[in-house]
């Protein structure tokens, strides 16, 4: 980046902080995809004169509500709640729901504004939004999540529809979720349309739309090394996470042929030096997906549990942060540069903080950015979106061809916007640049709405 280019980003970000102050993962959100797209944006004076970055930056609106709900004590508890509709610039806002004590406004805004760009990515025509609330599903009863999610959607569903805002699951929002809120939106709106994207497969849902955002992170990755001359097969991967992205990643990456060293939750890490056999991803996937447990309940002679630590320091050919936001920042990076990894590739939203990209980009790690990489889940909502319309079910090999070939043009475009030199990708820049550009232009052929 020139120095001219610096000073722009510089004031661009003195006035972003200053309109959203103590928004700090809004703020780093916005920093990486305006780090890449400064040089392009300032020679394209068209969309500098239009402000698209600002208005970019600047959600079209956000609702924040109460969400008052009765324990199973009849005690009332009331959390808050918000729908963040960012940019429908490319089609109907789309984007998850999450239910997490560390929810705030900020969280959201960056979810939201990442949103617009991987959205803009898969070529589908979804707009960026997040959604969520500070509510802590751990610990409640089955009951008490119902009535949670029963309360929320008596305001939400005067925000959403299917032409309008489709939202889906996100950390703390799976099916069971999904189906209260669609159930409750029903009974409000006294009709079916495919307002919520992750329902069941009796009642709407894709085929592989569960499997889909970790399948699509694998797919991606192998893409990218395969464009390197390498692929998966054979490589040790350290995963984070054990929801639904983590899980699903690791099912594949076992498929293909790769050893499944790590898995995490927020009590810590196991490692299992051989890598996860198919047996033990099914033992896990039913202690964490049909009995709600923690991964320090999994007992194998061939694992070893963790307590309070994050799986960077174990040696691995790749890293697969599924977990969530920031969760790999200076120390992580520094320990799986030193160990000798080749390649990052994001399963969660922003798991990286910015020193740590910052290690990986001197040290010509690839980097796969959620963005790109995690893409695939909104993908398959959105062919869920296109099944609901046309009242069909694609069967699950169909779907599954169609996300390999939607994380393959992802890649690609990638390819085409972040190639530096012989064979470099900066995949970041590419998918900043690639998402921002298309968004760019329909805000631009709309003039000053
Ligand atoms: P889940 O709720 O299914 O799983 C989240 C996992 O991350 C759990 O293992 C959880 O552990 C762990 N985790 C959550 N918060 C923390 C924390 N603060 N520190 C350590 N571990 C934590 O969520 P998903 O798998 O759906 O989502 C994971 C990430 O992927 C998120 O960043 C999400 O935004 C992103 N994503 C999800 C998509 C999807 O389709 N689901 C699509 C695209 C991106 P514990 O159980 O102990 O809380």
């Amino acid at each position: 980046m020139t120095s001219a280019e610096q000073k722009e980003l510089d004031q661009f970000m003195q006035g972003l902080k200053k309109r959203n102050p103590h928004e700090t993962e809004f703020q780093q959100a916005v920093y990486e995809v305006a780090t890449s797209v400064m040089p392009w944006y300032l020679q394209h004076d068209e969309y500098r004169k239009a402000q698209i970055l600002e208005r970019v930056t600047e959600p079209d609106r956000i609702i924040t509500f109460r969400v008052t709900w009765q324990t199973d004590e009849e005690e009332i508890r009331a959390n808050r709640a918000w729908r963040v509709q960012f940019n429908h610039a490319l089609g109907p806002y789309k984007g998850g729901l999450r239910f997490h004590p560390s929810v705030t406004q900020s969280v959201l805004k960056f979810l939201g504004f990442e949103q617009i760009f991987k959205n803009s990515l898969t070529g589908l025509p979804m707009g960026g939004a997040k959604g969520g609330s500070n509510f802590n599903p751990k610990g409640k009863s089955q009951n008490e999540i119902m009535r949670f999610c029963q309360s929320m959607m008596i305001e939400l569903h005067r925000h959403i529809g299917e032409d309008i805002d489709v939202p889906a699951g996100d950390i703390g929002v799976g099916a069971r979720e999904v189906s209260y809120l669609f159930g409750q939106y029903m009974r409000l709106e006294n009709r079916w349309s495919g307002v919520l994207t992750g329902k069941g497969l009796s009642f709407g849902g894709s085929a592989v739309r569960k499997e889909a955002t970790g399948w699509g992170c694998v797919y991606f990755c192998d893409d990218m090394l395969k464009h390197h001359g390498d692929s998966l097969e054979g490589k040790r991967v350290a995963v984070s996470g054990s929801g639904n992205v983590a899980l699903y990643a690791a099912q594949k990456l076992i498929q293909i042929g790769a050893k499944v060293v790590t898995l995490s939750d927020s009590n810590g890490f196991i490692y299992i030096k051989d890598g996860l056999t198919e047996e033990r991803w099914e033992a896990i996937r039913a202690l964490k997906e049909d009995h709600r447990g923690r991964l320090s309940e999994f007992k194998s002679i061939d694992a070893e549990f963790h307590g309070g630590e994050r799986p960077w320091n174990v040696p691995c050919d790749v890293a697969m942060p599924c977990a969530t936001q920031n969760e790999l920042g200076e120390p992580g990076a520094k320990a799986l540069v030193k160990n000798g990894v080749m390649a990052v590739c994001e399963g969660a939203n922003m798991p990286t903080t910015i020193d740590a990209i910052k290690i990986f980009r001197e040290n010509h790690v690839l980097h796969a950015p959620g963005k790109a990489s995690n893409a695939g889940g909104v993908a398959v909502s959105g062919l869920e979106q296109s099944q609901n319309a046309m009242r069909i079910s694609w069967p699950a090999e169909e779907v599954d061809q169609r996300l390999q070939h939607i994380m393959k043009n992802i890649h690609q475009r990638c390819i085409d916007e972040g190639t530096i030199g012989i064979n470099r990708v900066d995949y970041i820049d590419g998918s900043n640049i690639g998402g921002f550009k298309k968004v760019a232009e329909a805000m631009l052929a709309y003039g000053a709405v």
